[in-house]
């Protein structure tokens, strides 16, 4: 066997400054490299680039380091409003999504956090193959850097609401909010980072006790627990009550408004009635707090799999209507870029369908 495949490689650029101080040290490099090294890293630079590190420690961080800065696979622009659909290939082969969406309050990328994703919701399709593995640290920044770099314009606002599940790679992505939110790397404040969740009661805990002024979105999309539980599996072992009962505990520390994600799906769960069976379950669950209370409506994207249709703008319009004829504010989502938004994890799957069939005929 090769000895040097045994050696485990260092993910530096998913060091935190004080922990480059250290690796630094270890390696007899003085500790203002750290410094240096953490503004590079954070900005993408390779290896060539970082031409201001003495030769010998750039060949000893070739040589020991692993390098995990995405590339970009396939990249599709809308004709409609520029928005970018992104498949970046990681280092190890698989790939992930990202879109860059431009606002007048500036360029958000909605990133992956794993690469496939284990909660199995009915609608979606990046659970159909499963979860594969978590992203690092440094390949959440990197989807970040890699969209930068290829649109050389600036990302202000991340929302993690691509593939895979945020509070299922915990550990990860925390330390990713406190790599972009650093002031020597990107720098993007908490405010302008939103985390979506579908639901782990136990992951909000923690994260409340964090104390981030991040947005937190909840993937309810449901009212009931035995319509919740068919469509997202979750639920059963977080049904609603406890959910809610956390988020209601994450308001209360960080005082940060939730947004409740609702996807309706036709015939499911989008009729008027249960409109007004969720406005009463929020504000039952907020009674007592000042909590605003904020309902996103997004029509199904129609995933081939999973045979749910959309129902049509007129019903989801009746269907805010009614929420917030109880008080509760509601928006139907634009759709950006709606001719290159294959419903999220679609683009993954089909590259991988047509390397199975590829495959399959060599
Ligand atoms: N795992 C996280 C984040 C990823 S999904 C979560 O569940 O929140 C981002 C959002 O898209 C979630 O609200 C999810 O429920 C929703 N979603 C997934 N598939 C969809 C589809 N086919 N149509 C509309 N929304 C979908």
């Amino acid at each position: 066997m090769n000895l040097a495949s045994t050696v485990e490689k260092i993910d530096i650029a998913s060091l935190l400054p004080g922990e480059l101080e250290a690796f630094c040290r270890e390696n007899g490099q003085p500790a203002y490299r750290a410094a240096q090294l953490f503004s590079f890293l954070q900005s993408g630079a390779s290896l060539e680039e970082m031409s201001s590190l003495p030769k010998s420690f750039r060949a000893f961080l070739a040589e020991n380091c692993l390098f995990t800065l995405p590339s970009v696979e396939e990249k599709l622009v809308s004709a409609i409003d520029g928005t970018v659909k992104y498949l970046f290939r990681l280092h190890d082969g698989e790939c992930v999504e990202s879109v860059f969406m431009r606002y007048k309050h500036g360029n958000t990328l909605c990133i992956s956090s794993q690469v496939g994703c284990r909660m199995g919701c009915a609608f979606c399709a990046s659970t159909i193959g499963g979860k594969i593995r978590d992203l690092l640290p440094s390949e959440l920044v990197g989807q970040i850097l890699a969209a930068q770099r290829d649109t050389g314009e600036k990302v202000s606002n991340i929302v993690m609401m691509g593939i895979g599940e945020p509070l299922d790679n915990y550990e990860n992505v925390l330390r990713f909010l406190k790599l972009v939110n650093h002031e020597k790397g990107l720098h993007i404040g908490y405010r302008h980072i939103s985390l979506s969740t579908c639901g782990l009661a136990e992951g909000i805990l923690r994260l409340a006790r964090e104390n981030l002024p991040i947005t937190l979105s909840i993937s309810l999309h449901a009212v009931t627990d035995e319509k919740r539980s068919a469509l997202m599996p979750v639920n059963r072992r977080y049904p609603i009550k406890e959910l809610l009962a956390a988020c209601v505990a994450y308001y209360k520390t960080t005082e940060r408004r939730i947004s409740f994600e609702y996807t309706l799906i036709a015939g499911k769960n989008d009729t008027v009635e249960e409109a007004r069976a969720l406005a009463a379950l929020l504000k039952n669950a907020f009674r007592g707090t000042k909590a605003p209370l904020h309902v996103n409506l997004i029509r199904v994207n129609e995933v081939k799999e999973s045979g749910f249709s959309r129902p049509d703008k007129e019903g989801a319009r009746r269907f805010a209507e009614a929420l917030l004829a109880e008080g509760v504010n509601a928006t139907v989502r634009r759709r950006l870029g709606a001719d290159v938004n294959a419903a999220c994890g679609q683009l993954r799957r089909k590259t991988l369908k047509e390397k199975g069939q590829k495959e399959n005929k060599e």
